[in-house]
């Protein structure tokens, strides 16, 4: 039996399968994208209507266009964010095809066969690029039955969208803390659930931080310890971009609540850990202080020094008498959105990539069989790797993979190979 033909598939449109194709083009590597919605899909449907990149325009974009309509100092919209990406795919002339979706993918012939919705296809080469952030997540703690609404900030789009009443928001990263403020913002009764998280400043000494974890080295850190690829971090380009400043959040009438256990009868179980948390992130907010000014001094740049950037607020009082036990009807809390973060769904992929726990095995995206590979992932190479300008260079490194590969089609494959790196 026949199928149609490709040298490499890539799959999924978002900027990581443009980045593919960008690469691939310039190398001369034939390649086709399959994308089960419309380019950059994440950034239509799971994103909420009022969010903005974490990033400014100059630099959350790849190398060879500009953001316009926008001050590049300024924080592209969602929308902005498609349009873009639908342009770049339009002006390198990327291979798309949408509404594609991959079903499954085996080993064939000493390369793939994919099954898709629209028929299987053959590649040498398969680039799995569906996404950093797959299957939300939602710890089952709140039985369905509890009579309480329950999202994920995948799934959320705006403050009208919640029954009226209080609203849990449970996980504070870059969503949790976006989120907290709109709903707080239209009137609403809000308790934040604060765990374990990083909070750089917005902008330091006249640069973003996105500039200074750059000067510093940070986008380019490797994933040595496991440990330091799961940290939270709270950012937010909303309102203009500012520091994500939990005692802020508490002012305006947030309560501020410790990480979320257990629940029992109406009663939600709260860890005692709200003020270990806080000052862990401002702790780690006042290191980046301290190295952004230790690199002033060794680079011998004239930045204007500020210091009021050190002034830590007084905590709030529901720092200093933290709720333990919250009783959810008592409290008027009607829905819960539950902004803790992603899994990776593989399960397409019937080749032995992966190890005991799931994870994809690979070195910097090549992964341990050949002809597969991986890209946007979270750490992938690199902190950058899940971002919209890392992932770009990631792919990069990919295609030359890919075309270092295509050199190489005379010699002997193994089916099922572990053969790590070629190149
Ligand atoms: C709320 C939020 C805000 C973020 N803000 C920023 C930011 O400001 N700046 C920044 O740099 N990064 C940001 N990120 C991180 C990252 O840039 C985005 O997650 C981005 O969408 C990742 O791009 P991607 O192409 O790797 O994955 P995605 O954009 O998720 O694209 C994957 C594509 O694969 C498709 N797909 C999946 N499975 C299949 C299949 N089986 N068959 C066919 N197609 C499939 C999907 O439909 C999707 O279009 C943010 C992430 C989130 C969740």
């Amino acid at each position: 039996m026949s199928y149609e033909k490709v040298e490499t598939l890539i799959v999924g449109g978002g900027q990581a399968g443009i980045a593919m194709s960008e690469h691939l083009s310039k190398l001369g590597k034939q390649h086709l994208i399959v994308e089960r919605g419309r380019i950059a899909e994440s950034w239509r449907s799971r994103r909420w209507d009022s969010l903005v990149a974490n990033g400014p325009a100059w630099h959350d974009r790849f190398p060879n266009k500009t953001f316009s309509g926008i001050s590049q100092d300024g924080f592209a919209t969602a929308r902005m964010i498609v349009d873009y990406f639908v342009d770049y795919a339009d002006q390198i002339k990327a291979p798309f095809r949408c509404g594609v979706e991959v079903q499954a993918l085996c080993r064939w012939n000493g390369g793939f066969r994919v099954e898709t919705s629209e028929g299987s296809i053959e590649a040498e080469n398969v680039v799995v690029a569906t996404g950093p952030f797959q299957r939300p997540i939602i710890p089952p703690v709140i039985p369905e039955t509890a009579g309480i609404t329950q999202i994920h900030s995948a799934d959320y789009r705006n403050p009208q969208q919640l029954p009226e009443g209080g609203v849990m928001v449970i996980g504070a990263g870059s969503s949790g803390v976006q989120i907290a403020d709109e709903l707080r913002q239209a009137g609403r009764q809000v308790y934040l659930s604060v765990g374990p998280h990083d909070r750089p400043p917005r902008r330091y000494r006249g640069h973003d931080f996105v500039w200074w974890l750059g000067a510093l080295g940070m986008w380019d850190a490797e994933a040595a310890d496991p440990s330091t690829q799961h940290v939270t971090i709270a950012v937010s380009g909303a309102k203009g971009g500012h520091t994500v400043d939990f005692r802020h959040l508490a002012s305006t009438g947030i309560t501020l609540v410790g990480m979320t256990r257990s629940y029992k009868n109406g009663v939600m179980q709260i860890a005692p850990d709200l003020r270990k948390n806080i000052a862990a992130g401002d702790a780690n907010y006042l290191a980046m202080l301290d190295a952004a000014d230790a690199y002033v001094v060794r680079q011998g740049l004239d930045f204007p020094e500020e210091p009021e950037a050190r002034l830590i607020k007084p905590d709030p009082q529901c720092m200093n008498d933290p709720v333990l036990e919250l009783n959810l009807a008592e409290a008027g809390i009607r829905s819960i959105v539950w902004a803790t973060g992603y899994t990776q769904d593989f399960d397409w992929i019937k080749v032995d990539a992966f190890d005991q726990s799931g994870r994809p095995q690979h070195h910097r995206g090549v992964s341990c069989i050949s002809g597969l590979y991986f890209l946007g992932l979270p750490w992938l190479a690199r902190r950058s790797s899940s971002f919209i300008w890392g992932v770009w260079r990631d792919a990069g490194y990919i295609a030359e993979h890919i075309a270092a590969r295509g050199k190489q089609v005379s010699l002997p494959r193994a089916d099922g190979d572990i053969t790590g790196p070629v190149i």
